[in-house]
């Protein structure tokens, strides 16, 4: 775990540079060393040291912390082999007995964890549509630990008001954690409309370049930290070194890439809005979605993830393989751009008619949007859809 000292009075795009950084004090290198060892020799027998075991504690580690502790607005980062290790890590805070509120609609693989692991080990989970809180207020009980959400939800970018939902979930004595790897830290800070864990995949945008699994928490509360520090260190999903630094390098261009990735976003569901062989485009910046003023109440931009509904399984299928640019793959976030259906892809393991209740139907694809050139994509998008 590392704590934030610099969240500092920078801007978003300056912190994403310089937050948790410094030069390294014994040659001055501009760029944090990559730590690549297990262990830390001790000078004495029982002496107090920082660091003596590197699932416990990695200088690179902690600089990548402390970067995303910082873009968030948060006290304290802790880094994760995964996304969905970050999650799991979170949830191991409760006991059997527990009850846990969640969006319905959340990532595929949080709800595979939610109902076929944790769910055996007597965590009990209620889901909920959070785009109303009042079905959040009427789902909590006297056992209700923790109220966990995703907003834009993967596939169908429904939102949820955070300020609100914080609002439900304290007054029921509950914290709110909040799955912030579609909006990113540029577009949208938790923290700041009151929840107490924000969880990433660093994974997708954070990293930005598809090379790495990982993860990352990030809360404000001293004590909450410390309890999640001494979970990891018990349990050890903790990411290598390499792959610490490789985000962190990443989120150097965090600011720059997600404006880029806005810009092309908003472009392309506009014109896929227009498109006569398109029957139904969801992104929270168009005008036409349910809950435009809260996006722009609690979101500074809306990403690159856009998804639409076809109308059938044949022609997504027929869509999705006739892309040439739009490479068709799982996850979301990189420089290029991605396209799938989430029905036979991310949420494959959501259960058919869990799947028709969320929305993800047969017909609907989702693109990741990258940064490539506009008209690229367009041309690409309009060739593949003549074909469909
Ligand atoms: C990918 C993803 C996860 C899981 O992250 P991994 O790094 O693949 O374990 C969790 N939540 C969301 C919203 C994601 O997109």
């Amino acid at each position: 775990m590392a704590s934030n000292q610099d969240t500092g009075t920078h801007r978003l795009a300056t912190r994403a540079i310089h937050a948790g950084q410094s030069p390294e004090p014994v040659t001055g290198a501009i760029m944090p060393p990559i730590f690549q060892t297990s262990t830390y020799v001790q000078s004495e027998l029982g002496g107090d040291v920082q660091y003596d075991y590197a699932r416990v504690s990695n200088p690179t580690r902690e600089a990548l912390e402390r970067n995303v502790a910082g873009l968030e607005g948060g006290g304290h980062g802790l880094a994760y082999a995964s996304g969905l290790a970050a999650i799991e890590g979170v949830m191991k805070l409760l006991s059997a007995g527990d009850h846990v509120v969640s969006e319905e609609n959340t990532y595929g693989g949080t709800n595979r964890m939610f109902n076929h692991v944790l769910s055996r080990l007597g965590i009990e989970f209620t889901f909920v549509d959070s785009r109303d809180p009042d079905q959040v207020r009427d789902a909590m009980r006297p056992e209700t630990r923790l109220v966990h959400v995703e907003t834009p939800t993967n596939p169908m970018m429904r939102l949820c008001d955070l300020q609100a939902v914080a609002d439900v979930a304290h007054e029921g004595g509950a914290r709110l954690m909040v799955d912030n790897t579609f909006a990113t830290p540029i577009n949208q800070r938790p923290l700041e409309f009151g929840a107490d864990v924000v969880v990433h995949s660093t994974t997708k945008y954070l990293n930005g370049h598809s090379d790495v699994i990982g993860g990352m928490v990030v809360v404000n509360d001293d004590d909450l930290a410390a309890e999640l520090a001494f979970v990891r260190k018990s349990t050890g999903a903790v990411p290598g070194p390499m792959d610490a630094w490789l985000v962190l390098r990443g989120t150097k261009t965090l600011a720059v890439r997600m404006r880029a990735h806005n810009d092309n976003g908003m472009a392309v569901a506009r014109w896929l809005q227009d498109h006569p062989g398109v029957e139904a485009t969801h992104y929270p910046g168009l005008p036409s979605h349910p809950q435009h003023d809260l996006a722009f109440r609690q979101m500074d931009g809306f990403t690159g993830m856009v998804s639409v509904e076809l109308g059938s399984g044949a022609r997504a299928k027929r869509f999705v393989e006739r892309t040439r640019l739009f490479a068709l793959a799982e996850s979301l976030g990189g420089v290029e751009s991605l396209i799938g259906v989430p029905a036979l892809m991310t949420h494959a393991s959501v259960a058919p008619d869990r799947r028709a209740f969320m929305g993800v139907t047969d017909g609907l694809v989702r693109l990741s949007v990258g940064i490539e050139d506009l008209a690229d994509l367009l041309e690409d998008l309009e060739q593949a859809l003549a074909g469909a």
